[in-house]
This record gives C-alpha cells, structure tokens and sequence, in this order.
C-alpha cells in the first residue's frame, strides 16, 4: 500500500526511482565467547589499523576532487580512532565479559546510535555521528565485509538512509544517485547543502522513513514540496511522472532562455543581477559561473564545520582564493564567520544557551574572538588580489557594532600594509540587515558601508519571532508578511539616501513569487542558491520596473498577508497568461507567414 509522509524538502526537483537503502542493518553481528582476550584485542588493533589506512587514502582522494577544505572532514573520523576512551571500553568489556570483539563493538555503537536520537545539540551531534562512521567501517573490516558504499551505485537509485555522514556523502556517486531521503537532518545539514550544491533533489527530517521501505521499493520524493512517496500507486506514479516530465521540459525551456539572455533584466531594461549563494567552493563549477552574475552570499562558516581543529589562515586564504579567482571577474561577496545560532563547530567551545538564535552568534561572537576574527579577515584580504572580492558583516544590530567590526578590519589592513603583505585597498565593505534594530537605524548604518545585503531568512525570524528551524511553528514563518515588506522598503529607502546599492541574499530572493515586488521596491540585485536562478531569471524577464514599483507601492500598504499572497500570484498568473498568448500568436504568425510562402 502507498505511504505518502512529509519532510523537509531541501534540494528542489521531482525524483523517482528505486530505492537503495543505506545502514548498518543489513550486517549479521554473530555472539560467541572467546578464550584468549589478547587474540580478539590483538583483531581490533589490526582492523583499526586497516581503516586508518583506507582513512588516509580517503581524504587523499577528497582532497583531489573536492579541495583540501572538504577533505579534512576525514581528520575527525581519524581522530576517532585513537581516541583512548574508544580503545579502553573494548579493551576492558572484551575482558571482562568474555565476547567476541564484534559483537561487544555492535553493541557499543547500537547504544551511542540511541543516545544520539536524544540529543539536540548540533556539534555534539556532529562528533557522534563521526563516532558511529568510524564504528561502522571497523565493524566492517573485523567482519570482513566490503562496507557498502554509496560510491559506486549499479543503477539509478533513491538514496534512503537514517542518516548520511559527511563521509558516506562526501563519496556518492553523482551519476546515479537520483534523490536522497533520510530520517535525520534539517536544512543546513551537510547532506542538504550538498545536495543542493550537486542538484539531486532531497528530502530529509521524515523521522523514521527508513523503517517503511525496503530495498527496491518504488519511490517518489518531490523536493520543493518536501513530500516522499512510498510504493506508490498507479495514480500517483502517473501524476508524478507527468510533473516530472514537464519538470525537465520547463527546466530545458529555462536553459535555452539563459543562453539567449546576455543580459538580466526585466522587460523595459532595467537590470537586476542575480547572483548565487555558496557554502563551499566545490559549488563554483562552470555551470554556475554561466548561470550567475557572480556569489553575492558566501557562507564562509562551513569551513569551520566537520573537522577537529580550526581551519589555519593559509588553508582559509587558499579556499576563498580558489573562490574569488574562478569567478574572476565577477563579484564574490564574502560573508565573514556566522556561527552560533543554528551552526556549530564542534572545536569552538559554545556555552548551552537556552535562546542560541539570540545568543552569542555571527559578528558577536568575532569581536570577542579577535584571533579567530583577524585570522579570517587577513585571508580574505589576501585572498582579493585575485579577482573581485566584498567582505560583508553578518547580524549587525546597530551602528556601534558595525564600527566596532569596521575597526578591526582596519586594523588588519594597517598590519598588512607594515608587513608589505598584498591585498586590494579599494575592498568594499556590506552590513547585513537581518536583525530589526538594524532595519531602525538602517539611515546611520548605510553611512558608515558601502552596501547593504538583506538577510530574509533571519530579518523574518526575529521580526515575526519565529524561530526559522522550528517545523512546529513553520507555517508562521511568511516573507509575505506587510511587515516584512516594509523593513525592506525602509532598509532601500535609506540605502537610496546614501547612495549605496541594497541587495537581498535570503530565501525570499530565489521565489519567484516575490521576484516582482522585490524589484519594485528597489532591490539592486538577488542573490540566491544556484538551482533557484533558472525560475527566478524567467520571472524577472517577464515583469516591468514602472509595473513593479506598483506592485511594491500597493502591498506595502495591505494588511493581511493572505491579500499580499493573492496579490502576487493573480499578477504571476495574468503575466503567465498574457506571455502565452504572445507566444501562441507568434506561432500562429510563424505559421501563417510558412504558409503565405
Ligand atoms: C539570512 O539570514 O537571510 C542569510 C542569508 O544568512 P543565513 O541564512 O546564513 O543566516
Ligand atoms: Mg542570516
């Protein structure tokens, strides 16, 4: 019988296939006592050895394809290995109870696998799933057991797991992996962001999923609407491979319409750029670099993600070159350190805070670690004599921080200057506005930079107050909001004012519902994640900049956000309408004129 569940969608796009399930389940643990305990530890030894071996051959292998960056994730799982802790409870439960070392290692990591359901914590979170990889992998080579992989799938396959380490994702194979689902993870999991960076729709955060689908199962996922099919029928099947399938031809329709478009504006010529949002410069690839004007948001945080010790200034400086020199010239806008809230590094100790959204995130945790926060910025002002670099500020809330912030960074450039170390003297440099305070002072702010960027995806959560990674409260999450739409105006007017352009790189950009309002109220440029560009590029090129501006002036004056969403969409809808009649006539033209001849 058909399952249908609901998730999180995070990598856009319709998949269906069958499904290749991916865990631990699938190995036979046998029990038995042994005699001599020194022979079974003496096994564990060797098999440890053996996986730092294949480790090390790992990472190498990363570091080839996807940068050193993403191969250092593979330190922690090497890390764990050695851990003492680890060595010492084999050692001491083999003794005493007198099992095989399989089955005592089985059971060590069944236990920390329930352990981690419980925890909420992301870095904690993060070291006992690197905890759990590394188990698996020894478990493997005691048994002798080629570990499946996802590295070489025989056919297209829906990926079905609890969860994905970063290792198990960092391998798969991009050929035939058709979709991704797990039990786990949220939006900014590793597994979404790579998902996304490598276009294979996901869905994940479906709770137990896993525990309805067997191998070879037929599934759908739709990762727009978050929406998972489980041996589906007829009628669904039909009604998905026809989305599918018009999918694809839209999507082909959108490519051809991105080649022919020199330019991206809207139909009376006024330009708007539309620039990409990355986590790691894996996502820089020549079809980015052809479908966007440049990165206008770079999450430099991710760098810090999944690894055991603090990325060094030179390895920060070779990533944000790699960036910066591959999209040379066009613009890439760093996004200095924004950890906290909803991203951890399990080697930067953070407190427990009970509110981490309004906690010790973003610029205020950098100014009180200025070793961190200059390391970064000397990369970064390194990195900018290979191309066209802007550094921005994350969660500014008001003009004393931005100047605190601006103060270091000249301190940085002062000391490089006395060092003759090189960098661009002519940097500009953004305030991000996503905390409403910001919005409030947004006159001073713009005085003081040289851009603005607006951040919807917080902007929203702490004007609506609602957090942005709760799924309880997620339907109250609106970028439509009136008052969402006019802090944005507010935040352009006094961009205007002082004469500094106002881009906006939250979520918000890549929907095309919004894409003409946006416009409207002035926005100098949309940056979003590359997937979103092929819609949100057919939409601007469908509006009018006098049209917009109407737009902008009549929902910033509605009251409910039901008339501001049926507002958008009855325009959406009548351009949509109108630009199909256009290109039936002109058929019908092309025809008549075929005739005439
Ligand atoms: C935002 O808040 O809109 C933004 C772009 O930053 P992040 O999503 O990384 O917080
Ligand atoms: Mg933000």
């Amino acid at each position: 019988m058909e399952i249908a569940l609901h998730g999180i969608g995070v990598s856009p796009g319709i998949a269906i296939g069958p499904a290749k399930t991916f865990g631990l389940d699938s190995l036979e643990i046998p029990q038995y006592k042994v005699t001599g305990p020194e022979a079974e530890l003496e096994r564990f030894t060797q098999a440890v050895d053996d996986v730092r071996q294949d480790l090390v051959r790992l990472r190498e292998k990363t570091a080839k394809e996807a940068g050193e960056y993403n191969a250092s994730i593979f330190d922690a799982h090497i890390m764990v290995l050695d851990d003492v802790t680890l060595h010492e409870e084999i050692s001491q439960r083999v003794r005493e109870e007198g099992f095989n070392v399989e089955y005592i290692l089985n059971d060590l990591i069944s236990q920390q696998a329930a352990i981690m359901e419980t925890i909420e914590d992301p870095s904690f979170r993060d070291r006992m799933g690197d905890i759990l990889d590394v188990g698996r992998r020894i478990l493997g080579r005691l048994l002798n057991t080629e570990l499946e992989s996802l590295e070489h799938l025989d056919e297209p396959a829906i990926i079905v797991a609890h969860e994905l380490s970063p290792s198990d994702t960092a391998k798969i194979d991009l050929k035939n992996a058709r979709g991704i689902i797990t039990d786990m993870s949220g939006p900014t999991s590793h597994t979404a962001i790579l998902a996304r960076a490598f276009a294979i729709p996901a869905v994940v955060g479906l709770k137990n999923a896993g525990a309805h689908i067997h191998p070879g199962d037929t599934i759908i996922l739709d990762g727009s609407a978050g929406r998972v099919f489980i041996r589906p029928n007829e009628e669904t099947l039909a009604r998905y491979q026809d989305r599918q399938e018009q999918e694809e031809q839209q999507l082909e329709a959108l490519q051809a319409l991105q080649t022919s478009c020199a330019t991206t504006c809207t139909l009376d010529g006024h330009e708007v750029p539309l620039m990409a949002n990355i986590e790691l410069p894996v996502e820089v690839t020549d079809q980015l670099k052809r479908k966007a004007d440049g990165v206008g948001l770079y999450r430099t945080e991710y760098l810090f993600l999944n690894r055991t010790s603090l990325p060094t200034e030179e390895e920060q400086y070779q990533a944000y070159a790699s960036v910066v020199e591959a999209m040379n010239p066009l613009p890439v806008t760093l996004r200095t350190l924004d950890l906290g809230g909803d991203k951890f590094a399990s080697h930067i100790p953070l407190a427990e805070e009970l509110n981490p959204q309004l906690g010790w995130r973003a610029v205020r945790f950098c100014l009180e670690r200025p070793d961190i926060f200059k390391a970064q910025l000397r990369a970064i002002l390194r990195a900018s004599i290979h191309g066209n670099v802007q550094v921005m500020f994350p969660l500014i809330s008001g003009l004393d921080e931005l100047l605190r912030v601006k103060e270091v960074f000249n301190d940085v450039c002062a000391d490089l200057q006395r060092r003759s170390v090189a960098f661009r003297k002519d940097i500009k440099i953004g305030c991000m506005i996503e905390v409403p305070s910001a919005v409030a002072v947004a006159d001073h702010l713009a005085r003081n930079c040289d851009f603005f960027s607006i951040g919807t995806n917080d902007l929203i959560q702490y004007s609506l107050a609602v957090d942005r990674v709760n799924e309880k409260i997620a339907h109250m999450y609106e970028p439509g909001h009136p008052a969402v739409l006019r802090m944005l105006q507010q935040t352009v007017a006094a961009a205007r004012e002082a004469g500094i352009p106002c881009s906006i790189c939250g979520e918000m950009a890549g929907a095309p519902l919004f894409t003409e309002v946006l416009v409207g109220l002035g926005m100098t440029s949309l940056s979003m994640s590359m997937v979103a560009i092929p819609q949100v590029r057919a939409e601007l090129m469908s509006i009018r900049l006098d049209e917009a501006k109407e737009t902008a002036a009549k929902t910033t004056q509605m009251g409910l956000v039901e008339d501001v969403r049926g507002y958008l969409q009855q325009r959406h809808e009548d351009r949509h309408a109108l630009q199909t009649s256009i290109q039936q006539y002109s058929r019908a033209d092309d025809a008549a004129k075929v005739r005439t001849k």
